[in-house]
């Protein structure tokens, strides 16, 4: 098959969060087992600067942006050794800026312009290049009006005749929701602009756009699949995504080991596998403490926490958390993340008041990122909820056995050491359900209990999470069959 895939970011052109990762390595997986891709992506600054070679495809053209003639150029290089193709729509006065979505002002003000322009781009763009398409995978809120060009033949293009569409949430919570008469901008009937299809509250919402148009729909863990069929976390859109359940499916992300494995990642101080991760780790550890200006002590459980400092990731828990248990709990804390200036103010309180048990960064560093995934004996990711989130999945190769709340992806990729014999059988970290103080407080202690009295127990954790496969290999498998899924959908419709 020939997958195009739209989205607005991409690893190694521009990242902001996870998407960044998947439809950086996606591509390369789904080329690994034949297919080939084609990604499209907006032409920023960063990304077009990025030193990657490119080539002008000569493909270049106007688009009416309600009643504006916007010049639209295609670049385009190449990833992977050329497994896979990359597109980039190349509009100085939209994306030639700093950031990809907003500034420390707020989001840009024309975010509806500039993506309604990518996604009639791309429509465009796919007929001048004279693609055949199989099946046009589009990301996020970003590329949501693609499914709907696809479905209701915007434009008449020749390769919709060939494609379905396939729809992936990566975070319900942004949805590109705009005034309605951006819907002017999409060039899409008004007839289209009602509850069932593009509009939300008389706003017009780009994901509920992508969602009730396209064939399949895909998030990034079976676990949110069910949650955001729910009101309390469908974000008003669950009522679309029950509608939609049975073309709806939840897929986790995979982690790229050529990056995140201890045994041979070049940021941290010595490379280990399951087969040494005690001496491997002592000495990660003892480099961490150092680095981070706490008292090198081998017998110190250290909880590391990386990510941004949002509300979604917990944030609001560990606060508390620190500020009433720090002095009693036998740990030190390693915490690395940037973002709301409410919780950095907290951390940076709590690293003064106990500068022997609490060490804090505010910034985004990869290099000590990875020094904290391998010198941490433990990792704490309460998220109130997440999608999919990958430190977890970092944490289970590096032997640092996660703390986490049991939702979405962490549920999914993280079995609970509950005290009963099952589940000591096929634990690989500590979880809690209920989303309170008491119930992470309870997690923590169970977990630096274990750590303290049964080290042939903390041993089982570790080398089982240390030992499980969360590669991209199996995802890609997934995403195959959607994409074949998909297919018969569109062709159920005698739409192929
Ligand atoms: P999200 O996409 O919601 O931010 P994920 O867990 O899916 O969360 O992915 C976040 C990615 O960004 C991970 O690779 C994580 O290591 C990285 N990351 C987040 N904050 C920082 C930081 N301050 N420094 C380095 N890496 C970070």
């Amino acid at each position: 098959m020939h997958i195009v895939l739209a989205a607005s970011e991409a690893v190694p052109f521009a990242k902001t969060g996870g998407l960044a990762d998947v439809c950086g390595a996606l591509p390369k997986h789904l080329a690994a087992r034949g297919h080939r891709c084609s990604l499209f992506l907006p032409g920023y600054r960063r990304a077009i600067h990025s030193g990657q070679p490119m080539e002008d495809t000569h493909v270049s053209f106007v688009v009416d942006m309600a009643g504006k003639q916007v010049a639209a150029r295609i670049l385009k290089t190449t990833m992977h050794e050329g497994a896979a193709d990359v597109y980039f729509v190349d509009q100085p006065h939209y994306f030639d800026r700093e950031h990809l979505y907003g500034d420390e002002h707020g989001d840009y003000r024309d975010n509806a312009e500039r993506f309604a322009f990518f996604c009639r781009t791309v429509v465009e763009a796919i007929e001048r290049l004279q693609m055949h398409v199989d099946v046009l995978h589009a990301h996020d809120w970003q590329a949501g009006l693609l499914p709907a060009y696809v479905r209701t033949g915007f434009g008449g293009k020749r390769w919709y005749q060939h494609a379905a569409s396939v729809m992936t949430i990566h975070n319900l919570a942004y949805q590109g929701r705009f005034w309605s008469h951006d819907m002017n901008l999409t060039g899409m009937d008004w007839q289209f602009f009602n509850w069932q299809q593009m509009e939300f509250y008389g706003d017009l919402n780009f994901l509920k756009t992508g969602i009730s148009f396209a064939d399949f729909v895909t998030t990034v863990s079976p676990s949110y699949a069910q949650e955001i069929q729910t009101p309390e976390h469908g974000c008003g859109l669950d009522g679309v995504l029950r509608a939609k359940q049975s073309r709806l499916l939840g897929i986790v992300n995979g982690v790229d080991y050529n990056v995140w494995d201890p045994r041979h990642d070049s940021h941290i101080a010595q490379n280990f596998g399951v087969e040494n991760w005690r001496d491997g780790k002592t000495v990660c550890k003892s480099d961490l403490q150092h680095m981070m200006g706490l008292p090198a002590d081998p017998t110190k459980p250290v909880i590391g926490l990386i990510g941004r400092l949002a509300e979604q990731k917990g944030w609001d828990l560990v606060k508390p958390l620190m500020e009433g248990s720090v002095e009693q709990m036998p740990a030190q804390w390693i915490i690395l993340g940037n973002g709301e200036h409410r919780f950095a103010t907290a951390l940076s309180q709590l690293a003064a008041r106990y500068p022997d048990k609490v060490a804090v960064r505010l910034e985004f560093s990869e290099p000590l990122a990875h020094k904290i995934e391998a010198g941490a004996d433990m990792f704490l990711m309460p998220s109130r909820y997440e999608p999919c989130g990958l430190n977890q999945l970092y944490s289970l190769r590096y032997g640092t056995v996660p703390i986490v709340h049991a939702t979405g992806g962490l549920n999914d990729t993280v079995a609970d050491l509950a005290g009963d014999a099952e589940s000591a059988d096929r634990a690989t970290g500590f979880a809690f359900r209920d989303y309170s103080l008491h119930g992470i407080t309870e997690c923590v202690w169970r977990a630096l209990n274990i750590y303290s009295q049964d080290c042939n127990q903390w041993g089982r954790l570790v080398t089982r999470g240390m030992q499980q496969d969360w590669s991209w290999s199996t995802s890609a498998s997934f995403y195959e069959s959607v994409y074949s899924r998909a297919r018969e959908q569109a062709a159920i419709e005698g739409r192929l």
